[in-house]
């Protein structure tokens, strides 16, 4: 079934179950959505948090399959499964050059090491926190030219490795990270063995920002901040060529694609 973007009110006079979704099904979307307030809404399995407002957001993995079901019953129990085709995207190969072999070809202790560092970072994408600030729109978090998507097959110093999941944005050492939009820091790290200086922000309902390589965190855990204030710096801590940002975004272990949240790069004002 094509999605449907009827207004609320209408959909509710016809009798109809009341779903209103803002965002593209596509593989990495995050989808963000609305349904009658008291309405419950379940996916993958899980219970979805839904805002009183009725706002509530899931996402949809790099390989996520051709099809989705979103459940809703709604507050008078009638429960209705709506099923979505969620498009398929090409994903390029990336070769890089130049990272620290020792990343690449790590030891057994270094092995060890990140194994407990993903630990931390996954405790914290779990987290399920109440207040829905990814219903507010998303800004970039640093304006620059874009040296990395979503999504790409990467090849490191000859090496196939793993995905890349972030969207990484190319700016000298000390720029100024500001927060795409409000939530929680649940995670600050100094230097992961991949990650360096690692950034968690939680937006609520599973949806979350982690900032990597980052030379600086000007935040700490349990900080309530706001949209746009400066969270952290720029750096090339961890597996890094050069300095740039790595943005990403996580619905749980859903890992999303953080372009298709925050629309078009501006213009940079230099
Ligand atoms: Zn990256």
């Amino acid at each position: 079934m094509k999605i449907v973007i009827a207004g609320f009110m209408a959909l509710l006079a016809c009798g109809a179950q009341a779903l209103e979704i803002r965002d593209q099904w596509q593989q990495g979307a995050t989808i963000r959505g609305q349904v009658e307030p008291g309405s419950k809404v379940e996916f993958l399995g899980r219970d979805v948090r839904v805002a009183k407002g009725g706002q509530f957001v899931v996402g949809v993995g790099r390989d996520f399959p051709s099809k989705a079901e979103l459940t809703v019953v709604a507050p008078g129990g009638e429960r209705k499964v709506h099923t979505f085709n969620v498009a398929a995207r090409k994903y390029n190969i990336q070769e890089i050059t130049g990272v620290p072999q020792s990343t690449v070809t790590p030891s057994p202790e270094q092995v060890e090491r990140s194994r407990r560092e993903a630990e931390l970072v996954s405790a914290a994408r779990k987290k399920d926190l109440a207040t829905p600030w990814f219903t507010s729109d998303f800004a970039w978090p640093v304006v620059g030219r874009i040296s990395g998507v979503y999504g790409s097959q990467r090849v490191y110093n000859g090496q196939p490795g793993n995905p890349h999941f972030g969207i990484d944005i190319a700016a000298p050492t000390g720029t100024k990270v500001l927060a795409p939009t409000a939530g929680l820091v649940t995670l600050v790290h100094a230097d992961m063995f991949f990650s360096g200086g690692t950034l968690i922000v939680d937006h609520g309902h599973g949806l979350s920002s982690t900032f990597i390589h980052l030379s600086k965190i000007l935040v700490k855990e349990g900080d309530q901040i706001t949209k746009g204030q400066v969270i952290a710096e720029v750096g090339a801590t961890g597996r890094a060529t050069g300095p740039h940002l790595d943005w990403r975004i996580n619905w749980f272990d859903q890992r999303l694609d953080p372009s298709l949240v925050v629309g078009p790069m501006p213009k940079s004002a230099k």
